[in-house]
């Protein structure tokens, strides 16, 4: 098999993948290089369609402090965030968001050159930075894109996956295998640093937020290798997307910040319910709001509620969201003058690899960053754009923490390296399988049985029909293609979020049990990881 060394090997490229590789190149001089790997085309990544905004807890908000911030984040997190990474990561926030600026990322500002801060749910004062309006993620991307395209220290390898990590026999990461879709062979990249920014699961559900890519891959691999893995169950279901049908689409999101700009839901009858939900109504925290809709929706045998954005008025409209009207009107909706059908989707995965917020996981050399790691910043339910902040806060303070790092690349493959990679010169079994096929069923199943409000019924069902699915699909380790690799994961998610659900006997956050209806005072964090005899770092 061809290989390769790194001294640092990037798997991802949004936000935390890109700023990671920026922050990295400029700040240590590394012997062996710095790679990006990213599955599809370099920026593909849920950062690219972030529209709201990002939080900046900066020294110009003279209305806003650490504490404040600290205080709205727990809030939001009911009751399971760790505080220690919320204040530190609030607390970064200043020198990081100025960091970005002083990288010519843009953010919007008003007719005298002062940064624009919005406001979105549950914040308690304005604070949420944007850029373009509404084109915040992709202005975040691009920006970074450029950036990383320049620096000639910064390998790119596009249309690669990787598959599985590399874990010597004393549980220290030494690299990757990776399937290239472009050659369809499998390559070994060897590395000291192994940077897992792979993102969210949305597509394991059948209503998703999330693009094509978030397939769960890093969580999956990082499972399989044995690190610690924490509080898949809570998946944030966001209240407003795009419902023009009830089919299997990945849906267009309808940004908070227009609930945040004034925009009101409501049902069939053309009346407005959130005040019979929550005192802050369509403010109220994003759990809240997606489980009023599912119930307006359930009592009106609906698939969509709507969204009342004609009271912000035609030009703050196009200026404040240019691409939600243009993507309404391409869809025949004039948002100053009609209501915008809405539902819930699957949308951000709170869960994820242990880790600190430098990125450390329970495997030496195995650092997790952005959405697939959980830190505890976000508890049992995020508060909104507080994720593209833990995206670059973590990136940072990772090449930080690489600076001080031994960054040899490892030339002693042991026998746990040599199995893993002879399972990849292996033939493949003939056996077929319709992927899209495949995938759309564990979707239906998920969204069905393990959505916005669960029951131990509906979660032992869920994992009955995983179980078959996991039988029926007789590749373990080495699959055919980059969508056999996917549906793999998926298949592992799948089991993560129904065991982490199953487990939580009380509703909190986003995980709503219809049969454990209370909050238990000492419920802890969900970790969930694979038996294997290593011995794990302590994740502090
Ligand atoms: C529509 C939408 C709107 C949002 N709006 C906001 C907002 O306003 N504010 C906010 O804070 N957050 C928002 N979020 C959430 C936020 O965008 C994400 O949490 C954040 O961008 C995640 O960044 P990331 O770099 O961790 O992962 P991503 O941006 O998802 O990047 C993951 C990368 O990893 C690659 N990858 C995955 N698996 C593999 C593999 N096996 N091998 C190689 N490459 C792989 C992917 O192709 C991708 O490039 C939004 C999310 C969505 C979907």
């Amino acid at each position: 098999m061809k290989y390769s060394e790194y001294s640092v090997v990037i798997i991802g490229s949004g936000a935390a993948g890109l700023y990671s590789a920026l922050k990295i190149s400029q700040q240590i001089a590394l012997p062996d290089g710095i790679i990006l790997i990213t599955k599809s085309k370099l920026g593909e990544s849920n950062s690219m369609y972030a529209q709201g905004g990002i939080v900046g807890v900066i020294h110009q908000n003279k209305d806003d402090s650490v504490e404040l911030h600290v205080k709205d984040t727990i809030n939001a997190g009911a009751g399971l965030c760790d505080i220690d990474a919320v204040k530190d990561i609030s607390e970064a926030s200043d020198v990081v968001i100025n960091d970005l600026i002083s990288s010519d990322i843009n953010f919007d500002e008003d007719d005298n050159g002062n940064l624009n801060f919005t406001l979105e749910a549950a914040h308690s004062v304005r604070r949420i930075l944007h850029s373009g309006g509404d084109a915040t993620g992709k202005n975040i991307t691009t920006g970074l894109m450029k950036k990383v395209l320049e620096d000639e220290t910064i390998t790119i390898q596009e249309n690669s996956i990787a598959v599985e990590l590399l874990i010597d026999m004393d549980n220290n990461c030494k690299g990757v295998i990776l399937y290239n879709e472009l050659t369809g062979e499998h390559e070994i990249v060897y590395t000291s640093a192994l940077v897992l920014a792979t993102g969210g699961v949305g597509q394991v559900y059948k209503y998703t937020t999330n693009p094509e890519c978030t397939t769960g891959d890093g969580i999956a691999l990082a499972y399989n290798a044995g690190a610690i893995i924490q509080d898949m169950e809570f998946i944030q279901f966001h209240p407003t997307a795009l419902a023009l049908s009830s089919e299997s689409k990945n849906r267009f999101l309808i940004s908070e910040a227009v609930r945040g700009e004034g925009a009101k839901l409501i049902n069939h009858d053309g009346k407005e319910f959130m005040a019979s939900y929550h005192d802050k109504r369509e403010l109220a925290p994003r759990d809240v709001v997606a489980r009023a809709i599912f119930s307006e929706m359930k009592k009106d045998h609906a698939s969509n509620v709507f969204l009342n954005a004609s009271i912000i008025g035609c030009k703050k409209l196009l200026d404040r969201f240019p691409t939600i009207s243009k993507k309404c009107r391409e869809n025949g909706i004039d948002i100053s003058q009609k209501p915008i059908p809405v539902a819930p989707a699957a949308h951000y995965t709170m869960g994820g690899i242990k880790s600190t917020i430098e990125g450390r996981t329970s495997i030496k050399g195995l650092y997790a960053i952005g959405e697939v790691a959980s830190t505890g910043l976000h508890g049992a339910n995020r508060l909104a754009s507080n994720s593209l902040l833990e995206c670059v806060v973590m990136a940072y303070e990772l090449a930080d923490y690489l600076s001080f790092a031994n960054l040899s690349i490892p030339k002693k493959i042991d026998e746990a390296i040599r199995l893993t990679i002879e399972k990849y010169s292996s033939a493949l079994s003939d056996d077929e399988y319709d992927i899209e096929q495949l995938k759309n069923n564990l979707k239906n199943i998920m969204w069905d049985n393990v959505g916005i409000v669960r029951t131990q019924e509906s979660l032992k069902k869920a994992k009955e029909e995983v179980l078959k699915l996991k039988k029926e699909f007789k590749r373990d380790s080495k699959c055919l293609n980059t969508q056999e690799y996917e549906y793999r994961n998926m298949l592992t998610i799948a089991m993560l979020i129904i065991d982490s659900a199953l487990a939580r006997k009380e509703s909190r956050g986003a995980h709503t049990r219809m049969d454990y209806k209370q909050s238990n005072e000492h419920a802890l964090h969900t970790e969930v990881v694979k038996s294997t005899e290593r011995k794990l770092v302590n994740v502090e």
